[in-house]
């Protein structure tokens, strides 16, 4: 079934304040309640039209798209009922974000850690990053928004632990005028490899003395006093975008999802508040008929959300934390500002899946590199968060928070080389202290020189490979085919 043709259905969409419950239309930008000052999160009020459809004529109707060269139903856009049915096909961005591969960890891998994994690998996106699923969906928006205003020119403006930074700066650079990047980094905590992206695409990029959480207070102020797209996850668009992390799981498993255990980094609270919310979504519109389990994981250095649902339930007090160094930097986060949303909607979850259906696990730095080395040895490409679930995986089995017939999905949310600086410091030794992290020498890697003595310039080609391929021979202690007869 290859004919799919763009949808002419239109939902109705509209913000919806979590605190207060107002509502507002979708045809202008808005992050924060006009009335109460609480999150949004981004409702389709046309979503009961959907039900019409019966879930197995859903599940027909997204794998049938699955072969599609219609780049406006391609990748996350193979959801466009469930995303954001507003943007016409003109508006749809899709630069190959989204479908991203589920791996199974390798055999010997899932004996040594002691239970079924796979590692979705959403470093695979475009910009290396899942943050790309949310741009794809916010910057088609945005083009469907300039088309209605007719605006000349709109500032793109995000805060950053690099990643957002990344995926913005190389959405705005494909769609050009009237869009215009800038991106609020907090200086010395990006990686390098992070902070060359949006300098590549061309982003007007300023450093802020600070943490992440500085520079968000900095892009708040500018997004209520100026017209500028605030493209953090604090943005409900994003959060749209990002259910397909949700949705793609599900088809992967051919939409059954009982008995998975999805692992989720949290920093700003994002991701999981839309896995929560897609997971949902699929649910009520009978696409699925078991909610999976979801993990949160967060590290002892920035774990915020660990504490609020580590209280007894009914005295659980808010309480922003000041961040440590981590390894898992993309999520070093003190103050998430999708907690509240993460709050509503795991209410929700658990009332629909029961009680054990959402936690939050913290690991320590030690464990998070430590997991990320071992499954980068195992052939995956997770990045420092992706260790992170692996460590939150081992630490929740250990505490029996899930066990036999169960299986985990582990969220690589980027790919390893952007976090390759960490890997380095690991090998070398050189934790500045207030990591927390002992390397372990019997794990260090590094190259090694041949022929370190020799004057390489000198010598006859011949002359080179001879002495190198001897080299070679003695390191690895090669035995000669003719001396075997
Ligand atoms: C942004 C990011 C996170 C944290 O996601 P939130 O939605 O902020 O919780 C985790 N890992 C990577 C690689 C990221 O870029
Ligand atoms: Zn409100």
């Amino acid at each position: 079934m290859n004919n799919a043709t763009f949808p002419e259905w239109r939902g109705r969409l509209e913000y919806v304040c979590i605190g207060c419950g107002s509502h507002f239309p979708a045809s202008n930008l808005l992050y924060t309640c006009p009335k109460c000052g609480s999150v949004l999160l981004l409702e389709d009020m046309a979503a009961p039209e959907l039900k019409k459809t019966s879930g197995v004529k859903w599940r027909e109707i997204f794998d049938g798209r699955m072969g599609t060269r219609i780049p406006a139903l391609s990748g996350i856009f193979r959801f466009y009922e469930l995303i954001a049915p507003l943007p016409d096909e003109e508006d749809i961005v899709w630069l190959g974000e989204g479908n991203t591969p589920e791996i199974e960890a390798a055999k010997r891998f899932q004996q040594e850690v002691g239970i079924s994994f796979s590692f979705k690998n959403d470093g695979q996106n475009p910009s290396a990053s899942f943050k790309d699923r949310g741009m794809a969906c916010a910057f088609s928006y945005l083009k469907w928004l300039c088309r209605h205003h007719g605006w000349k020119e709109v500032l793109t403006i995000c805060a950053s632990t690099g990643d957002t930074s990344a995926a913005a700066a190389l959405y705005a650079a494909y769609v050009g005028p009237p869009l215009k990047s800038v991106v609020l980094l907090p200086m010395g905590k990006v990686t390098p490899q992070q902070l060359s992206q949006p300098l590549a695409s061309g982003a007007v990029v300023l450093e802020l003395p600070g943490v992440f959480d500085d520079c968000m207070r900095v892009v708040e102020i500018l997004a209520k006093k100026y017209r500028v797209a605030l493209l953090n996850s604090k943005n409900s668009w994003r959060i749209l975008g990002q259910q397909s992390y949700a949705f793609e799981i599900a088809q992967w498993h051919d939409w059954n999802m009982a008995g998975l255990c999805l692992f989720v980094p949290v920093g700003n609270a994002g991701n999981i508040t839309a896995i929560m919310a897609g997971c949902l979504k699929m649910y009520e519109l009978g696409i699925i008929d078991a909610l999976p389990r979801i993990f949160g994981v967060q590290s002892e250095h920035a774990n915020p959300v660990f504490r609020y649902y580590g209280q007894p339930e009914d005295k659980r007090i808010w309480q922003p934390v000041k961040v440590r160094p981590s390894v898992a930097q993309a999520a070093m986060i003190g103050n998430p500002v999708s907690f509240p949303r993460v709050k509503y909607l795991a209410e929700k979850y658990v009332q629909v899946a029961g009680e054990k259906s959402f936690q939050i696990v913290q690991v320590s730095e030690q464990q998070i590199i430590e997991a990320m080395l071992a499954a980068n040895r195992h052939g995956h490409i997770a990045c420092t968060q992706g260790g992170e679930c692996l460590a939150g995986l081992k630490n929740a089995l250990a505490q029996g928070l899930i066990g036999a017939g169960e299986k985990a999905i582990l969220d690589s949310t980027a790919h390893s080389l952007k976090f390759s600086g960490f890997q380095e410091k690991y090998f070398n030794d050189s934790f500045e202290p207030e990591y927390e992290i002992k390397p372990d020498p019997a794990l260090a890697n590094r190259p090694e020189e041949l022929l370190a003595n020799v004057e390489a310039a000198s010598l006859p080609v011949d002359e080179l490979a001879a002495r190198g391929a001897d080299a070679v021979a003695n390191r690895l202690n090669l035995i000669e085919i003719e001396s075997e007869k």
